[in-house]
């Protein structure tokens, strides 16, 4: 049996960022920029005023003051998205508004707290500021504001957006298909006849994948059909990036999962040394070579698979570094048994911030959901470790970007 971190290694193998687009500003929030981004103007590209006041000739107004204000002619009025006409000379000023190019002639502002407000004339009552925005002093034209592999955040928006682009090239989110196999299931909300229960998988997954960027499709629920799996199968690998399906990959009768895919040929399966989760598939569908991931049914298992597995797979296809489930270290603040030669995914709370510390929640079975809600994280527990004890330090995954 490989570990989780092989698994994970030889699933991150076949996959490759998806190809960049060229992707609108407001949609390429969280994406991986696939291109440098080159300022196509300085910021600012006009020197403008920092202040609402009076654009002036600093030497016209180094003696003012309360007692004795300086009285200026105002030969124009600058709001923002104007442009001036006329040159301030000796005696002169004109009204500017913050953000308003500065004229001709002035090199210093006046705000407007230190005049009377007056038009056509103004007194001053206090020597200029500097208060002008240079060309450039921000950005300079052609300059590199964003580099390739940076990840799109609000602000790196602006940055593009003050500089010129509407849209950057960058990799773009995948299209993914959730499958959930079982003829037991139904839709959640649905009242269940004798043997029936919700489908849990369907949604949980969506959910998570949306947190991540993801975009989806969520079939109907499969059952163990093996010529209806096939034809769904089929029909999604034309159309997505990645396919992800629940269920039917153990070792019972109706394993269709496993049964469908051995048949097609491009999957693997195998039992993975870890638990949850130990049941896996991977491999790729159609002529498209669609990349698909079987996950276990159960579905403390399909969501310790998702957080080990699926998270690294979605973020290799964003185009981000790195590779790693976990979301670092945190120590344990109770001693607990984990059976030997497996790698144990522990369903925890934290109990204190500073340091980082965290208690395993009840029951572990993973059909247990009733606990799952409350888990807010995965404590891994390496295979060898046959007893953690409080104070132990253990590599865990955050649950917390949930919404709560
Ligand atoms: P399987 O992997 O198909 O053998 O399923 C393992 C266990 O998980 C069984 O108890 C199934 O009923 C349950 N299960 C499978 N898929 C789902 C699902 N989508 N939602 C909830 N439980 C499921
Ligand atoms: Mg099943």
């Amino acid at each position: 049996m490989r570990t989780p971190q092989e698994y994970l290694t030889s699933l991150l193998a076949g996959i490759a960022p998806l190809a960049p687009v060229q992707l609108a500003l407001a949609d390429v929030g969280g994406c991986v920029l696939a291109q440098d981004v080159q300022a196509r103007w300085a910021l600012p590209s006009f020197a403008n005023s920092a202040m609402d006041g009076y654009a002036v000739r600093a030497q016209d107004v180094r003696e003012a003051s309360q007692v004795q204000p300086i009285r200026l002619q105002v030969i124009e009025d600058i709001p923002a998205g104007s442009w001036p006409s006329k040159e301030v000379t000796f005696g002169t000023a004109a009204r500017i508004m913050t953000g308003a190019p500065v004229p001709q002639g002035a090199d210093a502002i006046v705000r407007v707290e230190h005049t009377d407000g007056g038009m056509p004339v103004v007194e001053v009552h206090e020597p200029a500021g500097g208060h002008i925005r240079s060309i450039g002093e921000d950005v300079q034209a052609d300059e590199v504001v964003l580099r390739q592999g940076a990840v799109m955040s609000a602000r790196s928006i602006a940055l593009a957006a003050a500089v010129g682009h509407a849209s950057v090239l960058a990799h773009p989110n995948p299209l993914v298909a959730i499958i959930s196999t079982g003829s037991e299931l139904v839709e959640p909300g649905l009242p269940l006849a004798p043997g029936q229960i919700s489908d849990v998988n369907g949604v949980m997954l969506e959910v998570s994948l949306r947190q991540l960027g993801a975009r989806v499709i969520r079939s109907s629920v499969v059952q163990d059909d093996a010529t209806v799996l096939a034809q769904v199968l089929q029909e999604h690998a034309r159309d997505v990036d990645l396919i992800i399906t629940t269920g039917g990959v153990s070792m019972g009768a109706y394993d269709t999962v496993k049964e469908v895919l051995t048949g097609l040929g491009a999957v693997r399966f195998e039992r993975v040394a870890m638990q949850p989760g130990m049941p896996q598939g991977f491999g790729t569908l159609g002529s498209t070579s669609t990349p698909i991931i079987t996950l276990p049914g159960n579905p403390v298992s399909a969501l310790v698979s998702f957080e080990a597995f699926v998270r690294p797979v979605i973020r290799r296809l964003q185009g981000h570094e790195g590779s790693s489930s976990s979301s670092g270290s945190v120590i344990a603040a109770a001693t607990f048994t984990s059976p030997k030669d497996k790698v144990q995914f522990v369903r925890a709370r934290f109990v204190s911030e500073h340091p980082l510390t965290a208690s395993p929640i009840g029951a572990q079975g993973s059909h247990i959901l009733g606990g799952l809600a409350q888990a807010e994280c995965l404590l891994i527990v390496p295979a060898e470790v046959e007893e953690v004890r409080a104070g132990d330090t253990l590599a865990f995954i955050d649950l917390r970007r949930d919404p709560r």
